[in-house]
């Protein structure tokens, strides 16, 4: 199945990618943690994403638009993959529509995460992360058993540069600008499929294998 989650910053995209990467056996592309690995890395290109990353603008698309077209041609990318973070913007919604084509493959479903600012701004502002295993927390809402150490990992979680108070506020008005948009690009090539994004992500994950058909 060949699967784009769209929605805002915090809307619930890798949360609901980590049990369905799982359930329907393809890779999960998240083109944000594809750059925050290049900036570990330190490659040029990691280098270069950095400065958009923490003002919370997007990388140029013809940086991300090469990424993913690399990341696609892997072979377990052939089964199928989950996009994150990915189209983000018209050109480069254009340009995967035309690199799947080349390839005689194509979107089956595009799920919209809808989910009210009140609520983004929240789970942003609270959200912590693995840095090993990239496994999400919420300081309120999903704490990890101890003290700000992974479960999984026993690792120290890590607060991301951008999930602070004036990143967070670019970064969905930078979703408004340049990304909602896409729901009527896909709405009218007849793939979109909206649901509402609230509640845990077990309930989140019902609808979307509701609309999945099952
Ligand atoms: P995310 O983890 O998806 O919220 O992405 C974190 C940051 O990476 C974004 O705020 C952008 O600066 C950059 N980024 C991720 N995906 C894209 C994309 N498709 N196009 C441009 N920039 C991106």
């Amino acid at each position: 199945m060949n699967l784009i989650l769209l929605g805002a910053p915090g809307a619930g995209k890798g949360s609901q990618a980590a049990p369905l990467k799982a359930r329907l056996g393809v890779p999960h592309i998240s083109t944000g943690d594809m750059l925050r690995e290049a900036r570990r890395s330190g490659t040029d290109l990691g280098r270069k994403a950095a400065e958009y990353m923490d003002s919370g603008r997007l990388v140029p698309d013809d940086v991300v638009v090469g990424l993913v077209e690399e990341r696609l041609a892997r072979p377990d990318a052939s089964k199928g993959f989950i996009l994150d973070g990915f189209p983000r913007t018209e050109a480069q919604a254009d340009a995967l529509m035309a690199m799947l084509e080349r390839n005689g493959r194509t979107v089956d479903h595009v799920v919209q995460l809808d989910v009210p600012e009140d609520v983004l701004v929240a789970r942003l502002s609270g959200r912590r992360s693995c840095p090993k295993c990239g496994r999400p927390y919420h300081v309120e809402f999903t704490p990890p058993k101890n003290d700000n150490l992974c479960d999984v990992c026993g690792v120290e979680l890590v607060w991301r540069e951008d999930d602070r108070p004036e990143s967070v506020r670019q970064r969905l008005r930078t979703y408004e600008e340049q990304t909602a948009p896409l729901i009527s690009y896909f709405r009218n090539k007849g793939l979109l499929r909206p649901l509402d994004g609230q509640g845990s992500v077990d309930v989140v994950l019902d609808r979307v294998r509701a609309v999945l058909g099952g």
